[in-house]
C-alpha cells in the first residue's frame, strides 16, 4: 500500500506534463476559484457575518483523488493565489485558506489514494476533516483574529460578535468565537464539501480521468490493425488511460488477439513477469506492474461454483485492472472496458469503448456472493445445443 503512494509521488516527481493534465488542473483550479469568490453566502443568524459558507474544495478534492495528492494541494494553491489580487485582507485570509485547504485536502487524497474504494475515500474526508477543524482552530486563534485585533483593536472585533453572543466580553471572547463559531462552522463546511465530493468522485471519474485523446484521435472506436505491434502500440494506448478498477471485457474468436493484446496491456503497464494465456489456470494475477493486473479466461469455466472455488472475487479490486477473455458474467456493473477483436484475413479490427461509471452500491466492481448469484454478476446460461 505504502509503495502506492510512494509510486503515485514518484510519477509526481517526475511528471508527464501532458496536455490533458494540465488542462484538467486548470479546469478544476478555475471551478475552485469561481466557487471561492462568487458562490458564497453567510449565515450571520448562527455564525459571525464574515465566515462564508462555499465548496471552493470540492474541485481540489476531485482532484486529489483522481491524480494524486500534490495534484489536490495545487488546486488549492492556485486557487488561492488567483484570489491574491482582490485581497481584502492584505492576503491573510488567502493564506490562511491555503493552509486550511491543504489541511483538508491532504489527508482526504492520501488516504485515498492508499486504497481507491468507498471506504477509504471516506476516511480520508473524516480525517481530511479533523485536520481541517484543528488548523482551523489554529489558524483563527493566532494568525486571523490577532491580525484584525491588530488593525481594528480588539474592542471592535469583540464588538462585532457582540450582536451573535450577548454575553461576549474581551475575556472569554475566544471561547465563544471558536467553540461556538469556528468549530461548528468549519465541521458544517467539511461535511457539506465532504458530501459533494462523496457523491461526485465516482461518477466524474470517467471525466477526471479523460486523457485528452480527442486530441490525436479517440482510442475508443474501431481500428484497423495489421501487425502485431500495433496491437501492442493501442494495449499501450489504453494501459496509459487505466487508473485501477477498470474491467476489460475482450471480445474475439479463438486466435483473434485477445491474449496478445492483454501482453501489450501488462507491457505497459510496466509488469515484468511474462504474460501468459491463462486458459488453463483461469485465473492469472500480476503485481509486478504501475496496477495489479488479473486476467481471466473463462474459456473453459462452466459453472458458478467453479468460479467460487477460484478465489476470483477476491481479485476485483479498485487498485486491479482485470482482463476478462471469454467473459461469462452475464452482467458486471462498474468501470467496464469492452474490446472487440474481428479478424479479417491478415487484418483486426479492434473496438474499445467504454461504459460511464453510474454504480452507487458496489463502487463501481463487481462481487460474487457464495453460492447464490444477486442478479449483478451471473453466470451465462450454458447454451443448450
Ligand atoms: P486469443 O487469446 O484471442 O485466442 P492470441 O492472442 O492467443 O488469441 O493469439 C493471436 C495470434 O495471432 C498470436 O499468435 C499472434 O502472434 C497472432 N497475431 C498476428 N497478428 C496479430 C495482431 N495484429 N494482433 C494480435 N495478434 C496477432
Ligand atoms: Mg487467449
Amino acid at each position: 500500500m505504502q509503495n502506492k503512494l510512494v509510486l503515485s509521488l514518484k510519477k509526481f516527481a517526475n511528471p508527464k506534463f501532458s496536455a490533458a493534465y494540465v488542462a484538467k488542473l486548470a479546469i478544476l483550479t478555475a471551478l475552485s476559484f469561481i466557487l471561492y469568490v462568487y458562490i458564497k453566502f453567510s449565515m450571520p443568524f448562527m455564525f459571525p457575518s464574515f465566515f462564508d459558507m462555499q465548496i471552493s474544495e470540492l474541485p481540489a478534492l476531485l482532484a486529489g483523488f483522481s491524480m494524486g495528492p500534490v495534484s489536490g494541494c495545487l488546486v488549492i494553491v492556485f486557487k488561492c493565489l488567483l484570489k491574491f489580487p482582490m485581497s481584502t485582507t492584505g492576503l491573510v485570509g488567502e493564506l490562511t485558506d491555503m493552509l486550511m485547504g491543504v489541511a483538508l485536502v491532504l489527508p482526504a487524497s492520501i488516504i485515498y489514494c492508499l486504497k481507491k474504494d468507498k471506504k477509504h475515500a471516506f476516511i480520508g474526508l473524516l480525517s481530511g476533516t479533523v485536520t481541517f477543524i484543528v488548523i482551523g482552530l489554529i489558524v483563527n486563534r493566532f494568525i486571523s483574529i490577532p491580525f484584525y485585533a491588530n488593525l481594528h483593536g480588539f474592542d471592535s472585533v469583540v464588538g462585532m460578535l457582540s450582536a451573535l453572543y450577548k454575553n461576549i466580553t474581551a475575556d472569554n471572547f475566544y471561547t465563544y468565537y471558536l467553540l461556538l463559531g469556528v468549530l461548528p462552522f468549519n465541521l458544517l463546511r467539511c461535511i457539506i464539501v465532504s458530501a459533494f465530493t462523496f457523491l461526485l468522485y465516482k461518477r466524474m471519474s470517467v471525466l477526471l480521468h479523460w486523457e485528452g485523446s480527442s486530441l490525436r484521435g479517440s482510442i475508443y472506436g474501431t481500428h484497423k490493425v495489421k501487425k502485431e505491434e500495433q496491437t501492442y502500440a493501442l494495449a499501450k494506448r489504453l494501459a496509459n488511460t487505466l487508473e485501477g478498477g477498470e474491467v476489460i471485457l475482450l471480445d474475439g474468436d479463438l486466435g483473434a488477439g485477445k491474449t496478445t493484446f492483454t501482453k501489450g496491456l501488462a507491457k505497459a503497464l510496466g509488469v515484468s513477469e511474462e504474460v501468459t494465456s491463462p486458459t488453463f489456470t483461469i485465473l492469472n494475477v500480476y503485481e509486478s506492474g504501475r496496477l495489479k493486473l488479473n486476467h481471466l479466461d473463462m474459456y473453459r469455466i462452466e459453472s458458478e461454483d467453479e468460479i467460487a472455488e477460484l478465489g476470483v472475487e477476491d481479485c476485483f479490486d479498485d487498485d486491479a485492472v482485470t482482463v476478462i477473455e471469454w467473459n461469462k458474467f452475464r452482467s458486471i456493473d462498474g468501470n467496464i472496458i469492452t474490446v472487440s477483436i474481428v479478424q479479417n484475413g491478415d487484418a483486426r479490427e479492434i473496438t474499445i469503448s467504454r461504459k460511464g461509471i453510474a454504480d452507487d452500491e458496489k463502487d463501481g466492481l463487481p462481487e460474487i456472493e457464495d453460492g447464490e448469484p444477486d442478479g449483478e454478476i451471473t453466470l451465462e446460461q450454458e447454451e443448450t445445443e
